[in-house]
């Protein structure tokens, strides 16, 4: 029974790359383990007068090519392994894309929903302040990530810069533009996937036109992917949340679904077309299938009935290894997320490099610009599938893998 860790699954798939590469013992002992591990222990004070202590966690996977970059996650569920393997991840999705970071991760263990604004901001300048040796904005610069927003950002960035006496915008990215966020990134990880599903459909010899797509789990990702797709001439027949989905095999409008949605709407219910589950509207016969929720949500069985010509990950690690193979002999494509979702960090190196510069560029150049690096990352990484023929999730890790190693070998091993 192979390991549901996931550390173990990033460390699997790292192994696959690397035998493909055929890296020395050395050399993958150096990729498949983190340079930095922090876990931290901090008391919050509560707003009924209790003390509580919360974990924390800030991995730096790999910084040969740069400075490292990643999300801070507040979630119940998040380990010190989920952090490693979401590090590791970052590592090789800067380096697919060919921008200067190495991979990072971070977060704590906590419901944010549970906490007020005032005891989550309590607990974001502690633990920002605990994380203070590692961060900054020429050491690791962390973003939002699940259950942390721009807001969550604006603290870390001001903590930071109490500390320093100075504002230091540049030590975060996805912060409010009215404190040196870009335009642009709130949207970007869904317009990468849309730039992404339009080359993967050409890919599969599909016409963009009319494509059919579902999309599950409609937040930042999954709405923003679905307007860009409409608006770039598909037909979105289906979106979900927690609660269900809605199918209209006319099409959906997702501008309509977001406001239902921001009015406290559950698409289960939405009065747009019929209502289906999360599982049948992954099972759809349709050009797309988008997983934009969670981890995990596509496995063995649910891909065995799967019927898209295409997955794209718009989520991390939606599809289990097991579900990967079955998709893959079922000849369907699946667009890895390492490529799919690389949208947030292309935008946010964008942003890091205005903040750095102070001066800031109109919405239209960081589209632009997304648009020329996500292309070139997803035709780079369909053209080592081929040549290899190998899956794009495979092509993709030994692509990135390779670059790390390119940077770590010029470099050489200090002292
Ligand atoms: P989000 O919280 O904004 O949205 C998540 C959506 O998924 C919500 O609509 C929620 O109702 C829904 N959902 C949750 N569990 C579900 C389930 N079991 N079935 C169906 N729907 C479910 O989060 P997000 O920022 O959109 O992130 C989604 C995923 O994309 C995460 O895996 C995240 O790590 C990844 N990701 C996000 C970004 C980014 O820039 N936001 C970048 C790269 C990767």
């Amino acid at each position: 029974m192979p390991s549901s860790n996931p550390y173990d699954v990033a460390v699997s798939q790292l192994d696959k790359a690397a035998d493909r590469l055929r890296l020395s013992d050395g050399m993958r002992q150096i990729l498949a383990n983190c340079r930095r591990e922090l876990t931290v222990s901090f008391p919050v004070r509560m707003e009924d007068g209790s003390t509580q202590v919360f974990k924390g966690y800030r991995i730096q996977h790999n910084v040969a090519r740069g400075p490292a970059k990643g999300g801070i996650r507040y979630h119940p569920a998040v380990t010190l392994d989920e952090m490693k393997a979401l590090a590791m991840l970052m590592t090789w999705k800067c380096a697919i894309t060919n921008i200067p970071f190495g991979g990072a991760k971070g977060g704590v263990v906590v419901d944010p929903k549970k906490l007020t604004e005032g005891e989550l901001e309590n607990l974001t300048r502690r633990y920002a302040t605990e994380i203070s040796i590692l961060i900054g904005r020429e050491e690791d610069m962390p973003a939002p990530d699940m259950g942390t927003d721009a807001r969550v950002m604006a603290w870390i960035m001001d903590t930071i810069s109490m500390h320093k006496g100075h504002s230091v915008t540049g030590v975060v990215t996805g912060k409010p533009v009215s404190i040196g966020g870009t335009a642009g990134r709130r949207e970007a990880t869904g317009r990468g996937i849309n730039y992404v599903t339009l080359e993967a459909a050409a890919y599969r010899g599909l016409h963009r036109d009319g494509l059919t797509v579902a999309v599950q789990g409609f937040g930042n990702v999954g709405a923003n992917a679905a307007q860009c797709l409409r608006e770039s001439g598909c037909k979105i027949v289906a979106a979900s949340d927690t609660s269900g989905g809605v199918h209209n095999g006319d099409g959906l409008d997702p501008a309509e679904l977001a406001r239902y949605k921001s009015q406290g709407g559950r698409l289960m219910e939405a009065p747009f077309g019929d209502h289906l589950t999360n599982e049948e509207l992954l099972e759809l016969p349709v050009d797309v299938v988008i997983p934009a929720a969670m981890e995990g949500q596509v496995d063995e069985s649910v891909a065995g009935r799967m019927r898209a010509k295409i997955v794209v990950e718009g989520a991390n690690g939606p599809i289990t290894p097991q579900a990967d193979a079955v998709l893959d002999g079922k000849g369907i494509l699946v667009v890895p997320d390492i490529v799919a979702n690389s949208g947030g960090v292309i935008v946010s190196y964008f942003e890091w490099v205005q903040d750095l510069q102070f001066f800031f560029w109109e919405e239209d150049e960081v589209n632009e610009r997304l648009r020329r690096v996500i292309i070139r990352a997803f035709h780079e990484v369909t053209g080592l599938a081929q040549e290899q023929a190998v899956p794009l999730r495979l092509a993709a890790v030994m692509l990135g893998a390779r670059r790390v190693v390119d940077a770590t070998e010029i470099r050489g091993i200090y002292p």
